[in-house]
């Protein structure tokens, strides 16, 4: 039996009927760009986040520039991100002209750690971007605290954390501002690529919008940095549609986590936390291992689909060695790297399917002894 990480076909069977009705309004109406799907599910998601305002970009890289930007943020200025994310974080930082400061993450919930946060703020610093990684979210209390006591700007990359909650609010309003992805592996995920920033911000929200579209505040008049990152209305219409399916599928992945958990337990591998208070929504199961190569390749030999989210912290990618922080600068990040591996995981797959995947590495640890 093949189980996959990931399989967007078993959603798209569910959906193809409103989803094709849904894309052939829009060529009917040829509101290609910016259209009146985009306005509404910018007003949607934003309801459905809690929060005022909601800006939907191309992407979450985008969403994480723009957010910067209006803020004021650029050269000269530092911003602090966690040494474990998606490469995107750190590079949003360094597109916007500022300098990614990175610091290591907490070895049990594995998102930013906040005393290492204390460490690292210095009269340069203007923002902090905590991940919701993999699903659940970031320490916001303490992180806020800090931002408080220094005066910082606090971006949530919420691009892994549709739907989750702290302390019952949910991801998108925990901080000046959020970036969602619509990468299409998102637990919201469009048939392309989307972005979306929410914040209870007015100005921010208003110079977002204006340079997401060539700066344009009024037509014609290019004010702002002139960018192209405008939401594709066809991408737009199709979230619309998956959008009110988005809790379900949230509960399917909590649950199978729930199982996941139950069946690993009392084994060496180590299964991911949910402190109380928190409400994780599973993007990615995440599991660690000492010889997680090995589990790996025999996973796959059983027809498992696995994958490793990610394989090198940020700060030794190439790109960002030019910040000048070597191996060993983020000992929790780079160990942690070398012992995750991402489980099966996906809203449409089955109780049985998760039992198997967790019998066979069971199976896999009794052979190495
Ligand atoms: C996916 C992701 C991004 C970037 O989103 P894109 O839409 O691919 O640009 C940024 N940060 C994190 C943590 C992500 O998982």
């Amino acid at each position: 039996m093949n189980i996959p990480l990931i399989d967007l076909k078993a959603q798209h069977q569910t959906l193809r009927t409103e989803i094709n009705q849904a894309i052939q309004t829009v060529l009917d109406r040829t509101d290609f760009i910016l259209g009146q799907d985009v306005a509404k599910f910018e007003e949607e998601f934003a309801s459905y986040c809690g929060a005022k305002y909601a800006v939907g970009v191309s992407s979450g890289l985008a969403a994480l520039e723009l957010s910067l930007l209006a803020f004021g943020i650029g050269p000269g200025d530092e911003v602090i991100v966690p040494a474990h994310t998606f490469t995107a974080t750190a590079a949003a930082v360094t597109f916007s002209g500022a300098k990614p400061i990175f610091v290591d993450v907490d070895p049990v919930t594995w998102t930013i750690d906040p005393e290492k946060i204390k460490q690292a703020v210095t009269p340069h610093t203007k923002a902090i971007i905590p991940v919701h990684l993999y699903g659940l979210p970031a320490d916001m209390d303490e992180i806020l605290a800090i931002a408080k006591k220094h005066d910082l700007i606090v971006v949530e990359d919420a691009c892994q954390g549709h739907g989750s909650k702290y302390k019952g609010k949910l991801a998108g309003n925990l901080g000046s501002a959020a970036a969602f992805s619509f990468y299409p592996t998102k637990n919201l995920g469009a048939c392309g690529d989307a972005g979306m920033i929410t914040t209870n911000d007015e100005q921010v929200a208003e110079s977002a919008r204006a340079m997401r579209n060539c700066g344009q505040r009024v037509k014609n008049v290019h004010e702002l940095p002139p960018f192209n990152h405008r939401m594709d209305n066809i991408q737009a219409a199709i979230l619309r549609v998956k959008l009110p399916y988005l809790n379900q599928w949230l509960e399917a992945r909590r649950r199978l986590a729930g199982l996941y958990n139950q069946f690993l337990a009392g084994t060496h591998i180590v299964t991911p936390v949910e402190p109380a208070g928190y409400y994780h929504i599973y993007h990615l199961y995440v599991v660690r291992t000492q010889d997680r190569d090995g589990m790996q390749n025999q996973l796959k030999e059983r027809g498992i689909g696995t994958a490793i989210h990610y394989p090198t912290p940020v700060h030794l990618q190439p790109f960002f060695l030019q910040n000048g922080q070597p191996q060993g600068s983020y000992p929790v990040a780079e160990k942690l790297c070398g012992e995750i591996l991402s489980l099966p995981m996906y809203p449409e797959m089955t109780d049985e399917q998760a039992e198997i995947v967790a019998a066979e590495m069971k199976a896999i640890l009794a052979a190495a002894g």
